[in-house]
C-alpha cells in the first residue's frame, strides 16, 4: 500500500515509518509513505500558501491552488487512483471497521490542514472522504494522519508477528480485548489468575472471552448495547 501525506510539515509524519510496527511494515515493503509540501507549489517570493478568511474572523485558511497542485502531485507520483482523505474534526469519526476498510485500498493521499483548515471549495472539489480521530480539536492533521498510519500499518498483512496478531485486539470481534498478565506470577500488586496457569487451553479461551464481553459491558455499553449475545456468551456471563 501506498501512502501519500499533503503537509506543510511532510517530516513530521514521516518520522513514524522510523518506529516499530510502522517501521517493520515499510521495512518489510508492505508500505510506502510518501511526503508532499503545498508550500513547494506555492507562488510568489513567500510561497504562500494560507490567506485571511472571507468574512472577518480570526486564523488564516489554506489556500485552494497550493493544495490544489499538492494533490495533484501526490496523486501523480504513485500508479493508479487514490482515495483523498482529509484530517477534519468535521468528519466521520475513525474506527476500527473505517481503519479495515482503508487499510484495504492500494493508495491514499492524507490532506492535513493547519490554521483554520482548508478552504471549502477545495475540499468539495478534491477530497472523497473527511475522517476525524475524535471529537477535539488539534492544531494540524500530521497527528490524525500519524494515526491513521500506525492503524493501518498493523493491518497489513506481514506487519504483525504472531505475538502481536491484529485479530485479538479490542474491536475486531467487536469488543475491547481481555486483560493480559506476564511475569512475575506473584506481585505485591497480586497474582496472576490461576486459570492463566492451568495449561488447559479450552479454559483459557472461556476465560477471556468472559473477560472481553464483562469489560465491554462495564466500559463500552455504547458496543455491548449493537451485540447479539449467543447463548454460550450469556452462560459465560451468567458464570
Ligand atoms: N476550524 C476547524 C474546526 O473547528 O473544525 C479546526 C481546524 S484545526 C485547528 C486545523 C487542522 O487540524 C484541521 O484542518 C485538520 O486537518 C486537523 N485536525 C484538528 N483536529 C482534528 C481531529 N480531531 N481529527 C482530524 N483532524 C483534525
Amino acid at each position: 500500500m501506498r501512502i501519500d501525506v499533503v503537509s506543510l510539515f511532510p517530516e513530521f509524519v514521516a518520522q513514524c515509518a522510523g518506529f516499530g510496527v510502522v517501521g517493520r511494515a515499510v521495512e518489510r515493503g508492505l508500505l510506502s509513505i510518501h511526503g508532499t509540501n503545498p508550500r513547494d507549489f506555492a507562488e510568489g517570493n513567500y510561497r504562500r500558501v494560507d490567506d485571511r478568511p472571507f468574512g472577518g474572523g480570526p486564523g488564516m485558511v489554506m489556500l485552494v491552488d497550493p493544495l490544489r497542485r499538492a494533490l495533484a502531485s501526490a496523486r501523480a507520483s504513485g500508479d493508479g487512483p487514490a482515495r483523498v482523505v482529509y484530517l477534519s474534526p468535521q468528519g466521520a469519526r475513525l474506527d476500527q471497521a473505517g481503519v479495515r476498510r482503508l487499510s484495504s485500498l492500494p493508495r491514499l493521499v492524507l490532506l492535513c490542514g493547519r490554521y483554520e483548515g482548508v478552504d471549502e471549495r477545495l475540499v468539495r472539489a478534491e477530497v472523497d472522504e473527511e475522517v476525524s480521530i475524535g471529537d477535539y480539536v488539534l492544531s494540524g492533521g500530521e497527528l490524525p494522519a500519524a494515526v491513521l498510519i500506525d492503524a493501518i500499518a498493523r493491518l497489513q498483512s506481514g506487519a504483525l508477528n504472531d505475538a502481536e496478531s491484529a485479530a485479538q485486539d479490542s474491536f475486531e470481534d467487536g469488543l475491547l480485548d481481555c486483560p493480559h498478565y506476564t511475569r512475575p506470577v506473584e506481585h505485591e500488586f497480586g497474582a496472576v489468575p490461576d486459570v492463566l496457569l492451568s495449561g488447559d487451553h479450552a479454559r483459557i479461551a472461556r476465560w477471556r472471552w468472559m473477560q472481553a464481553l464483562g469489560r465491554t459491558a462495564d466500559r463500552r455499553p455504547d458496543l455491548f448495547a449493537g451485540r447479539t449475545l449467543s447463548k454460550t456468551d450469556i452462560a459465560l456471563l451468567r458464570e
